[in-house]
């Protein structure tokens, strides 16, 4: 084959780009079959030219480069460059630039020569620096000699991509632009859901709120099936929004109620379309033909909308907050209950656990007196007999009853007793008392006996919890739960089941399988009693979370977990989540539906909730971090222009008013497989994967099975993409369309991470199980594809608050340990926690400034703590690096945690914390050494695990192509 001419196709593809804003709308009369549309749609939006003349490249820019080796002539490291123009334009605002990423390959080979990056789709804040690396001829950099000691990959000869090049994550914000509005009815894709942006609410709810996988619906079944993506949504329905955006407004309809279409109860929103002059409406999601009741007539204006629009919320807002009617709920709003039922055994003693819950729970009750006045607070304490604190009405001191029947508990105390109304000066008082009085109730539990053992060293766990729903039984509310250990005493005692001869086998899944059916009972009739379930669990050993957290799942609840527990360790994540778990926006009593267009049904719900009818979930307790998705599918052809999701939630308020929260999404129908990939969305069809292959290795699947499901929709996905929707005949070129050109990268994060493999403890197992299918978008993203940041190499802009009071992350690092010098200091974020690599030769004045005077090579990870310096000028080291801690903990569900991560560099040892730390470099091949701590996946699969992102993409490419053959 010529090969200038193969080069000049390959450079003349024209992927595509942002459709502009008319598309919207108006997506009727595309041709129906794939490949056509696609020359169609490159027809009409070709200004993708790339430039085919070569030409050397000096600065790429920020916009978008392509920066490839030609595959004849990568030995002198000729690169081409080009300008594209593309740009999504909508209202004003740029998103995305298009970019367009493809490797080149010689055909059938399966060996890639060239590789082009663009950026574009940016992952966190600004940075304003080219966003790309400088090019090193073609080849890996050979590894530094640091961190894990790799050794350099040969270099071969057909391996001449530029590992600087292929598509990453990359900042997408920029220092000197404002601040990014999203239009949400601009036909734009949603922006990056890590990215700052304010929500402009146009009628289509804020992403923030509902985000798609897809913003095109596809027509019917089969183009679902042809393009392997999952089609879905993340719906969170009291999602924080900035302080830029407008919150939904509230719309009080009387006793009449909001407007609903009679056929399919879905609610007033601005898609009904208003006929007969106003005197009916046809219901946008069933098509049925509704009079308007006569006190909501109003005429319409010569193009056909009411001429109150605009001054109804409910008509042109995709979001809105609609005063419940009384006809609307059956029970009375009662006041929100907090009960925390906390472990005082010896263990919680000796870990000082206890200590730690009581300061937290004094904390929280002072917040709560401010935030929630209405509230009502009880505790009850156990070990193996249960302890209730109450106070007579008039009262003056606690009272305390203890229950020794633990196989079949009573309640000795009623609600008016002992849930004090903490606005009340005394009553909270009163508990103040009893949260002192509690360390001397217990205070001889870590007393030996005659035996040597600790008098009280068993949990009544069951029975204290199954007492406090009793509790809360006619009232609702939330269930606070302490543990220390293995509930294994009384009712609701469990056996110590982790084998660890079942790791690695076939039978390990079945470890994740409930015991018994003493808490799925109790999680039924917890959700039934509107109470919502939320586990504290601080072990020391196994502690059975596969069967508790179905406490957390059917209720709403959260789980947290903190392994190892020990207040000086973990005292302050303790603190911490319980403070946002008390503080964040709560409401109570909740019912969500969501209703789809005629022609669509919701198949898969995940999250936290109890399904009490086929579309009705029950959320006893619902916060603003409270996410659950949703898959969609076809029951028939859609034959309307626009399809829309609808959700209703009907909750009461902290301040106990009962409200319907409305969120419509109304999006463009389409027939073509291109506008489906072209309008797809990275962010939550990760969130989905996740979700999905969770529930799937919880029922179904091994770990191993889940790995080769996500790569095999991987490969399916961009063989149908490059099969139907590239104009690029030849199969020799991996081509990925722009949204999804990190699906690799993100798929190489998800078969890397630890949720994927053999060997991690059950409890972790089933902790992330937990966290996954109750985890906001915003997480998921950097769950699969942690950040990891220079802190010694920082950009000026990077960290310091600006004069509108934005704080500018630095730009992220590539993850690999290419990435990582001896001399330079490093901050991880992998969603859950956060960790600091110091380098063996960190400068002396920067190691002091971040963490005192302390030998840093001398110390383990124990000693070192990163110094807070309130006197420290908010341009120095040490503040930056608090600015940045703090914009990566904001609005996390819980806490991150901060470890520093160092190696004894005088003996080269190093510790659990530096592999899991290396573990995170996802772009690495992995090694077959002391720091390789997972079990990598065989043959069989793949060897995905052992993967360095180039050489994944290789594999990917090479599914692809045998898929032609
Ligand atoms: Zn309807």
């Amino acid at each position: 084959m010529d090969s200038k001419s193969n080069e000049a196709q390959a450079y003349n593809y024209n992927g595509y780009a942002q459709q502009p804003t008319a598309a919207y709308g108006g997506a009727t009369g595309h041709p129906t079959d794939g490949y056509e549309a696609a020359q169609a749609d490159q027809t009409r939006y070709s200004y993708d030219q790339f430039s085919t003349q070569a030409q050397q490249v000096t600065h790429p820019t920020e916009q978008a480069a392509w920066n490839g080796v030609d595959p004849q002539q990568s030995e002198q490291n000729t690169q081409y460059y080009a300008q594209p123009t593309a740009q999504a334009h909508h209202n004003g605002e740029e998103y995305a630039a298009a970019g367009y990423g493809s490797i080149g390959a010689n055909s059938g080979q399966g060996e890639i020569h060239n590789a082009y990056g663009a950026s574009g789709y940016g992952y966190n804040q600004v940075a304003p620096q080219p966003t790309m690396q400088p090019v090193h001829g073609g080849q890996l950099q050979p590894n530094t000699g640091f961190g894990p000691q790799v050794p350099a990959p040969k270099p071969k000869k057909e391996e001449r991509i530029d590992s600087s090049q292929i598509p990453r994550w990359s900042p997408d914000d920029k220092t000197d632009e404002p601040l990014k509005k999203y239009y949400t009815r601009s036909g734009a894709s949603p922006p990056p859901s890590t990215n700052p942006f304010i929500a402009i609410d146009e009628g289509n709810c804020s992403p923030r709120f509902i985000r798609m996988s897809t913003n095109y619906i596809a027509q019917d079944a089969e183009l679902v099936d042809q393009t392997k993506l999952c089609i879905g949504a993340i719906i969170q329905p009291l999602a924080e929004q900035t302080n830029a955006e407008e919150p939904p407004p509230i719309r009080d309809f009387g006793e009449q109620g909001p407007i609903r279409c009679s056929n399919c109860r879905a609610y007033v929103n601005p898609f009904f379309q208003f006929v007969d002059h106003g005197k009916s409406f046809i219901c946008n999601m069933c098509t049925a033909k509704n009079t308007v009741p006569e006190h909501y007539y109003c005429n319409l204006d010569p193009k056909g909308f009411r001429r109150d629009r605009n001054d109804r919320p409910e008509l042109c807002r995709g979001s809105i907050d609609i005063v419940a009617p009384a006809d609307y709920y059956d029970t009375p709003v009662t006041d929100p209950c907090y009960l925390f039922v906390v472990d005082a055994s010896y263990p919680s003693l000796m870990t000082g656990l206890l200590d730690t819950a009581l300061e937290s729970i004094r904390d929280s009750v002072d917040e709560l007196r401010q935030s929630c006045p209405r509230a009502r607070v009880g505790i009850i304490t156990y070990d193996q007999n249960l302890y209730f604190y109450s106070v007579k009405k008039g009262g003056k001191e606690p009272r305390l009853d203890v229950v020794a029947d633990t196989e079949d508990p009573f309640v000795p105390v009623v609600p008016q007793t002992c849930m004090l109304p903490i606005s009340d000066e005394k009553e909270a008082d009163l508990l103040y008392q009893i949260l002192e009085l509690i360390p001397k109730v217990h205070q001889f539990n870590h007393v030996a006996d005659n035996t040597g053992m600790p008098k009280n060293d068993k949990r009544a766990f069951g029975a204290a919890t199954q007492a406090g729903a009793m509790l809360l039984e006619k009232i609702g509310g939330k269930l606070i739960l302490v543990l220390s250990k293995l509930p294994d005493h009384g009712v609701g005692k469990l056996e110590s089941r982790d084998d660890i001869k079942l790791y690695h086998t076939s039978k390990e899944s079945t470890l994740l399988i409930p015991q018994g059916s003493f808490y799925s009972k109790l999680a039924t009739f917890c959700a039934q009693a509107k109470v919502s379930v939320d586990i504290f669990a601080c072990p020391n050993t196994y502690v059975d979370l596969a069967t508790l957290s179905q406490l957390t799942r059917t209720t709403g609840g959260q789980i947290y977990y903190y392994n190892s527990f020990h207040a000086h360790k973990d005292g302050e994540a303790f603190h911490r989540d319980m403070y946002r778990n008390i503080s964040r926006y709560t409401a109570f009593q909740a019912v969500m539906v969501i209703r789809c267009s005629k022609g669509l049904s919701v198949t898969q719900r995940y999250g936290n909730f109890f399904a009490k009818e086929a579309n009705e979930m029950e959320i006893p307790v619902i916060h603003c971090d409270s996410s659950f998705g949703i898959m969609l599918s076809h029951d028939t052809k859609l034959d309307t222009k626009e399809a829309c999701i609808q959700t209703a939630l009907l909750y009461a308020t902290p301040e106990g008013e009962r409200r319907i929260r409305i969120h419509t999404i109304s999006l463009p129908v389409t027939s073509t497989l291109c506008n489906l990939f072209r309008h797809s969305d990275l962010d939550t069809i990760i969130n989905l994967s996740l979700k999905q292959a969770m529930s799937q290795i919880l029922y179904k699947c091994s770990p191993k099975d889940a790995r080769k499901a996500l790569y095999t929709a991987c490969i399916e996905s961009l063989f149908i993409y490059r099969k139907y929707c590239s104009t690029q005949h030849s199969p020799g070129q991996l081509i990925l369309p722009e949204p999804l050109k990190l699906l690799p990268l993100a798929t190489l994060g998800m078969i890397k991470h630890n949720l994927f493999h053999s060997g991690q403890s059950m409890d972790e197992r089933a902790f992330e199980t937990a966290l996954v299918g109750s985890m906001p978008t915003y997480v998921a993203c950097s769950f699969v594809n942690p950040c990891l940041f220079s802190l010694t190499d920082m950009p000026d802009f990077a960290c310091v608050e600006g004069k509108d009071g934005r704080v500018f992350l630095p730009p992220v690092l590539k993850l690999s340990s290419d990435s990582i010098t001896e001399e330079g200091v490093y901050l991880l974020d992998d969603g859950r926690a956060l960790k600091i690599w110091i380098g063996g030769s960190a400068p002396q004045k920067v190691t002091d400034q971040l963490f005192g005077t302390v030998q840093v090579v001398e110390g383990g990870p124990a000693v070192l703590q990163l110094l807070y310096d309130e006197k420290a000028s908010p341009t120095s080291l040490n503040a930056r690096v608090w600015n940045l801690i703090t914009q990566l903990r904001r609005n996390c569900p819980s806490f991150k945690t901060l470890s520093i991560v160092t190696r004894n560099t005088h003996t080269g040892s190093s510790s659990l914390d530096v592999c899991q730390f290396f573990d995170h470099l996802i772009e690495d091949a992995a090694r077959k050494n002391k720091w390789n701590s997972k079990d990598l996946g065989t043959k069989s699969d793949g060897r995905c695990g052992e993967m360095s992102y180039i050489d994944f993409l290789c594999y990917i490419h090479k599914g692809i192509q045998d898929k032609f053959f």
